[in-house]
C-alpha cells in the first residue's frame, strides 16, 4: 500500500476557520484514500475534534473514516512540528515515509507556515491540480536540525518552572503529602560535587513523588552560622555576615542551575534573627523545664581557635580546623540535658528500623550506649570512703584483683597525696588529661597506667586491691572507676600483663579448667562460675541476676543503668552564632532573658579580631544590659550556641518559614511531619540526627509538636571521590560543578551522578563516565528529533493500546515500555537504585534506535506511546531535556506536572508464538513458545511434544531445522 504522511494546516483551519477549510482538506483526503493511500496524518488535535459536539456530522463522519483505519495520530502545532516538517524537507532520508505536505499558503492567517510548501511528488500535484488548490511548489534552502543545546534548554525550563511557581507547595490536608529533605548546606562559597550528588538524589525522589500525585515539600536553606565563616572572615578582613550572605547568593545561583525542584519561597538562613529568635525561645523553654543547665566541666580547648571543641572536632588530639594540639580546660558551660531522653532515644530506634540504614541505627545505639549492671562500692583501705564502680559483669566480682581509675577521678588527689610516687603520678595525670578523649577509648590504644600508692578492698573476697590510674578509663563514663578483672576482660588483661598484676579465674567453659598462668588472652565468654562463694558452679548468665539480687539484699551494691551518652554542651566561645539568651546579675545570679525581649540580636557592628577571639565580650553595647529580674546592671552571656542547635529544628521551620508569630505553624508541621525522606552524609549519622531526634521529643513534651521522630526514612549517600581520594584542594583532584554544567549541561551531570554508583556507595568521578552520560542524552535527542521526527505524537505515556492490533515488533516495544516504567519506579522507590533505573531507560532507547525504521512503518502509535513514556520516566533524572522534547512532540502542559505513567502488568508478559513441528516434512504437532525463546529451547520443546516424540521414537534424529517463530522440521532416519 502506498503510504502518505500528510501534514496540513487545513486542520488548524478546521478548528478555527470556516467551512471551506473543512471541505477542502477533507476532500484532499478523500482523493488520497481513493487513490489507495494509507494516510498518516499528524494533524492538530484530531482526536479532540472527534469529541467536539458542534462539529457538523458531515465532517465527523468523514474524519472517522480516516481515523478508523488506525493511522491518524494526535498532533498539534508545536515548535517541534515546525522543526519536524523542516526536517522532512531536508533531503531524501524521509522520502519513503513522507509523501504529502499540504500547506495553507492560501491562508494569510497562517502565513507563519508559509515555508510549508509541498514536497511535491507528482501524484500529489496531480490531485491538487484536479482540485484547483493553490500550491506554491518551492523547497526551503539548507536546513540543519537543531542540535542538543543543554544550556539554552536548561535556562529556559528553569525560568519557566520558577515563573510558574511549579514547585511551590502549600499544606493541603485534602492531599497526601511527601516531605523530602536533603541536609542543608553550609554556605562555604561554592557548591561542590558532594552537594550536587546529595541534592540530585533528593530531587529525583521529589520529582517522582510529585508525578505520583503527592503534595511534595522540597525546601532549601542555609546552615549559616559557624566557625568557618568567622575564620574566613578574619583571613579576608570581611564581616562574617557579608561573607556568609554573599556565599549564599553564589550557591543559590549554582543550585538553581542544576534544575532542582525546590520550593525556593521557603528558603531560610539560620543566621537571620527571624530564625534564631525561635531557638532562643526554645532555649528558655528548655531552661524552664530543667533541660538546660550550667556546669563546670573539662572541655577540649583549642588554644588557637580560642574555643571549646566537641569530641568529634578533635582528630588525633588535634583541632579539626587548625591542627593545634588540643588542651583540656575547665569551663562553665551550658548543657542540654539530652540524657533525660536517653531511654526514649534508644527505644524509638526500633520504630526507625527499615526506614533508616541498619548501620546508622547501630551507630546511634552505640553512641547512646545503654548498659545494665550494678554499682558496687569498694571500701578504701585507709580512712573513710569507697571507690564506686559501675559494672555489667558482676558475675566476675570474685575475680577483681585491682582497680583502674580515670586520671580525672575526684578521689585521685587524695589517693596520691604524700605517696612516694606522687610526682610521677601527677605528671601522668597531666599527660592523660590533655589526651584526645576519643583516642583514649580506642581498642588499639597502648594501655598505660600508674600506681597511686593506695588500695581498696574487694567487698566479697576481702582482697586488697592496688588502685591504678589508667589512660583508657574516662571520667565521663560510668563512675570513672573500673573494677579490673584481668582474667575476663581483655583491656584489664593487657594492663595486668604490662604491670605484673595478678589474674584470678572465676569463669570457665563448661567441662574445662582454666589455668590463670596459662592464659594468653582474657576469657570473655559465658561459662560456669568458680571460686565465687555461694555462686560457684552456677551458669554465668543466671549468676548475673542472682548476684545483683544478692548485692542489693546484702547492701553491697545496687542495680544500675548506665549510658555512654553525655549531655550536650551547647556553649561556644565564638562570635558567629546565635546568642544564648541569659544574663548575669550580681544580685540575682543567672537570669533568663524575658521572652518578650527576644531576639537577643547578634550585634553586626563589630570588628573581627585578628587573634580570632570572639569580639562579643568587648562589645559594651551588647554585654551591658539590665537584669530582667531586678532591673539592676547585668552582663549578657557572650557564648553563642553550637550550630548543631540550629540544624536540630530547621526541618520544622520549613513548614511555615515566614511565620513571625511562632517558630512554626503547628498545623503545617502536623501536615508535613515527619520528613518522609531525609538524605545526607554518613558523617552526620550520629550527632545531627541524635540532636534533631532529641529536639523533636523535647518540643513534643513542651506541646509544640505531636510527633516523636523527625525523619521517617534516611538515606546516607557516599562521597564523590576522584583518583581514589575525597576531592580536596590540597590533593588537586577537585572537579568543579559549574565547569561541568557549563561544558555538558546540568542534565548530563545529574545523569552521570545517578548512573555512576548506587547512592550509598562512594562515587568515583570519571571523565569517560560523564562523556557517556552526555552521549546518552544526545542520542535521546537525536532519536526524538531526527529518527522519529514527525512520528511521535503527544499521546500521553503508556497509552492504552490493544496489543492484538499491534505487529509483533510493536507489541514487543509495548512490553518493553511498560517493563521500563515498572522497573524505574521499583528501582527508585525505597531502593534508590537510580543507576539500574537509568540503565533500563537506556535499553529502551537502544531498542527504539535498533528498530526505528521498522517501528515507524509498522505502528507509529506504539512508538509515540513509548517515547512519551520514556520522557516521563527519565524526567526526574534529566528534567530539562525531557521537558524540551515533551514540548517539541506537542504537549501543551509541563512534563513536571504529568502523572507518573501507570504501567499495565499484563503488558509485561512476553509474547508467545505457535510453532508447527514437522517430522520429515509432515505436520506432527504444534508448540507454544516465547517469542524470544532461543533456538535450542524451541528444538527441545519440539522434540518433546507428545505426538512428535511418538513419530521419532526408535529413530535417529539426524537434523533439526528451525525457522524462527514458524516451524521446526525434524529429519530422522
Ligand atoms: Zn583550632
Ligand atoms: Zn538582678
Amino acid at each position: 500500500m502506498k503510504r502518505a504522511l500528510v501534514d496540513s494546516c487545513f486542520w488548524i483551519g478546521l478548528c478555527d476557520s470556516g467551512d471551506e477549510w473543512h471541505s477542502t482538506s477533507l476532500d484532499v483526503f478523500s482523493e488520497l484514500v481513493e487513490e489507495g493511500f494509507e494516510i498518516i496524518a499528524p494533524w492538530p488535535t484530531l482526536y479532540e475534534f472527534l469529541g467536539t459536539k458542534n462539529l457538523k456530522p458531515y465532517y465527523l463522519d468523514k474524519l472517522k473514516k480516516y481515523i478508523v483505519d488506525g493511522r491518524v495520530v494526535k498532533f498539534d502545532d508545536s515548535p517541534f512540528r515546525e522543526r519536524a516538517l523542516r526536517a522532512l524537507f531536508d533531503g531524501g532520508a524521509r522520502k519513503s515515509l513522507v509523501d504529502w505536505i499540504i500547506c495553507s499558503i492560501i491562508d494569510v492567517h497562517h502565513s507563519d507556515f508559509s515555508f510549508l510548501v509541498t514536497y511535491n511528488p507528482k501524484d500529489f500535484l496531480d490531485v491538487c491540480k484536479k482540485r484547483s488548490f493553490a500550491i506554491k511548489p518551492e523547497r526551503p534552502g539548507n536546513f540543519s536540525m537543531t542540535k542538543y543545546d543543554p544550556l539554552a534548554i536548561e535556562a529556559k525550563w528553569q525560568s519557566r518552572w520558577t515563573q510558574g511557581r511549579h514547585f511551590h507547595v502549600e499544606a493541603d490536608p485534602s492531599k497526601p503529602r511527601y516531605y523530602v529533605l536533603e541536609m542543608f548546606p553550609y554556605p562555604s562559597g561554592r557548591i561542590h560535587m558532594g552537594h550536587v550528588r546529595v541534592y540530585t538524589i533528593g530531587d529525583v525522589v521529589a520529582r517522582i513523588k510529585r508525578m505520583q500525585g503527592l503534595n511534595v515539600l522540597h525546601p532549601m536553606g542555609w546552615d549559616a552560622f559557624g566557625l568557618p565563616a568567622e575564620n574566613a572572615a578574619i583571613k579576608r578582613r570581611l564581616h562574617p555576615a557579608k561573607w556568609t550572605y554573599e556565599n549564599i547568593d553564589n550557591m543559590r545561583a549554582q543550585l538553581q542551575k542544576m534544575g532542582y525542584s525546590l520550593d525556593w519561597e521557603r528558603e531560610l538562613a539560620t543566621c537571620d534573627a527571624e530564625y534564631y529568635r525561635w531557638e532562643q525561645l526554645f532555649f528558655l523553654k528548655f531552661y524552664e523545664k530543667g533541660l538546660v543547665y550550667r556546669k563546670n566541666s573539662p572541655q577540649n580547648w583549642c588554644p588557637d581557635c580560642h574555643t571549646v571543641l566537641a569530641n568529634e572536632q578533635v582528630e588525633d588530639g588535634k583541632c579539626w580546623r587548625c591542627d593545634s594540639e588540643v588542651e583540656q580546660k575547665d569551663l562553665e558551660q551550658w548543657f542540654l540535658r539530652i540524657t533525660a531522653y536517653a531511654d526514649e532515644l534508644l527505644a524509638d530506634l526500633e520504630t526507625l528500623s527499615g526506614g533508616w540504614p541498619e548501620r546508622v541505627l547501630t551507630m546511634q545505639r552505640n553512641w547512646i550506649g545503654k548498659s545494665v549492671g550494678c554499682e558496687i562500692d569498694f571500701p578504701l583501705e585507709e580512712g573513710e570512703g569507697a571507690v564506686r564502680v559501675f559494672t555489667t559483669r558482676q558475675d566476675t566480682l570474685w575475680g577483681a584483683t585491682f582497680m583502674s581509675l580515670a586520671a580525672e577521678h575526684p578521689l585521685a588527689e587524695r589517693l596520691i597525696k604524700g605517696k612516694p610516687q606522687e610526682g610521677e603520678t601527677r605528671a601522668f595525670i597531666e599527660k592523660i588529661r590533655n589526651m584526645d578523649r576519643i583516642k583514649r577509648q580506642a581498642d588499639d590504644l597502648e594501655k598505660e597506667g600508674v600506681f597511686t600508692g593506695s588500695y581498696c578492698v574487694n567487698p566479697v573476697t576481702g582482697l586488697k586491691m592496688p588502685i591504678y590510674l589508667a589512660n583508657f578509663v574516662l571520667m565521663g563514663y560510668g563512675t570513672g572507676a573500673v573494677m579490673a578483672v584481668p582474667a575476663h576482660d581483655q583491656r584489664d588483661f593487657e594492663f595486668a600483663q604490662k604491670y605484673g598484676l595478678p589474674l584470678k579465674v572465676v569463669i570457665e567453659p563448661r567441662g574445662e579448667t582454666l589455668d590463670a598462668d596459662a592464659l594468653t588472652a582474657a576469657y570473655t565468654e559465658p561459662g560456669l562460675l568458680r571460686d565465687s562463694g555461694d555462686f560457684t558452679g552456677k551458669d554465668s548468665g543466671d549468676a548475673k541476676i542472682a548476684i545483683a539480687d544478692w548485692l542489693e539484699a546484702a547492701g553491697k551494691g545496687t542495680r544500675a543503668v548506665n549510658y555512654r551518652l553525655r549531655d550536650w554542651n551547647v556553649s561556644r566561645q565564638r562570635y558567629w552564632g546565635a546568642p544564648i539568651p541569659m544574663v548575669y546579675c550580681e544580685k540575682c545570679g543567672v537570669v533568663p532573658v524575658k521572652e518578650s525581649d527576644l531576639p537577643v540580636r547578634l550585634p553586626l557592628d563589630i570588628q573581627v579580631r585578628d587573634d580570632g577571639r570572639s569580639p562579643l565580650p568587648d562589645n559594651a553595647a551588647f554585654v551591658n544590659t539590665s537584669c530582667p529580674a531586678c532591673g539592676g546592671p547585668a552582663r549578657r552571656e557572650t557564648d553563642t550556641l553550637d550550630t548543631f542547635f540550629e540544624s536540630s529544628w530547621y526541618f520544622l521551620r520549613y513548614c511555615s518559614p515566614k511565620d513571625d508569630t511562632a517558630p512554626f505553624d503547628p498545623e503545617a508541621v502536623r501536615y508535613w511531619s515527619p520528613v518522609d525522606q531525609y538524605v545526607g552524609g554518613i558523617e552526620h549519622a550520629i550527632l545531627h540526627l541524635l540532636y534533631s531526634r532529641f529536639f523533636v521529643k523535647a518540643l513534643r513534651d513542651l506541646g509544640y509538636v505531636s510527633h516523636a521522630e523527625p525523619f521517617a526514612n534516611l538515606l546516607t549517600q557516599g562521597m564523590v571521590i576522584k583518583d581514589g581520594a575525597k576531592m580536596s584542594k590540597s590533593k588537586g583532584n577537585v572537579v568543579d560543578p559549574d565547569e561541568m554544567v557549563a561544558r555538558y549541561g546540568a542534565d548530563t551531570v545529574r545523569v552521570f551522578m545517578l548512573f555512576a554508583a548506587p547512592p550509598e556507595k562512594d562515587l568515583e568521578w570519571s571523565d569517560s563516565g560523564i562523556e557517556g552520560a552526555a552521549r546518552f542524552l544526545s542520542r535521546l535527542w537525536r532519536l526524538v528529533t531526527e529518527e522519529l521526527a514527525g512520528v511521535v505524537a503527544p499521546t500521553g505515556p503508556c497509552l492504552a493500546q490493544d496489543p492484538e492490533a499491534l505487529s509483533p515488533l510493536a507489541r514487543e516495544l509495548r512490553r518493553r515500555e511498560h517493563a521500563t516504567v515498572a522497573k524505574v519506579a521499583k528501582d527508585i522507590e525505597g531502593q534508590f537504585q537510580f543507576n539500574t533505573a537509568i540503565a533500563a531507560i537506556m535499553e529502551l532507547v537502544n531498542f527504539l534506535f535498533a528498530n526505528v525504521e521498522a517501528l515507524r512503518a509498522e505502528d507509529p502509535r506504539a512508538v509515540s506511546s513509548a517515547v512519551n513514556t520514556l520522557l516521563a520516566a527519565l524526567s526526574p533524572m534529566a528534567p530539562h531535556v525531557c521537558e524540551e522534547l515533551w514540548e517539541m512532540i506537542g504537549h501543551k502542559t509541563l512534563l513536571a506536572d504529568q502523572p507518573w505513567p501507570a504501567h499495565d502488568p499484563a503488558a509485561l508478559a512476553t509474547d508467545t508464538v505457535t510453532v508447527v513441528v514437522q517430522v520429515l516434512g509432515k505436520l506432527r504437532g504444534k508448540i507454544e513458545v516465547a517469542a524470544d525463546a532461543d533456538e535450542d529451547a524451541v528444538k527441545q520443546a519440539a522434540l518433546a511434544e507428545e505426538n512428535v516424540a511418538r513419530h521419532i521414537a526408535g529413530k535417529t534424529v539426524r537434523k533439526v531445522i528451525y525457522v524462527p517463530g514458524k516451524l521446526v522440521n525434524v529429519v530422522v532416519g
